[in-house]
């Protein structure tokens, strides 16, 4: 992984997707765009990093394309409730 400094101090937000109704599609956090992960266009959003635990997806970073906040996502692996 690259690390550039100049960014270090750049804010991360994190978005629980557990506490997401539907189809779990969201407004970034900072200027509102609506970012749903079933978009592939990469026009609204991009895929930055993804961390996976065993075969599951465990966290995925996004950078916005409107306003370049980076959004953690978080809450992928099922709750175990029933
Ligand atoms: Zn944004």
């Amino acid at each position: 992984m690259m690390k550039k400094a100049a960014v270090k101090k750049s804010l991360i937000y994190t978005v629980d997707l557990t506490t997401i109704d539907g189809d779990g599609a969201f407004p970034c956090p900072k200027c509102g765009v609506i970012i749903s992960p079933d978009d592939e266009t990469e026009e609204v959003y991009q895929i930055v990093k993804t961390k996976v635990k065993g075969d599951e997806l465990a966290e995925l970073t996004l950078m916005c394309n409107k306003c370049g906040s980076k959004i953690r996502l978080t809450g992928f692996l099922p709750q175990p409730e029933s």
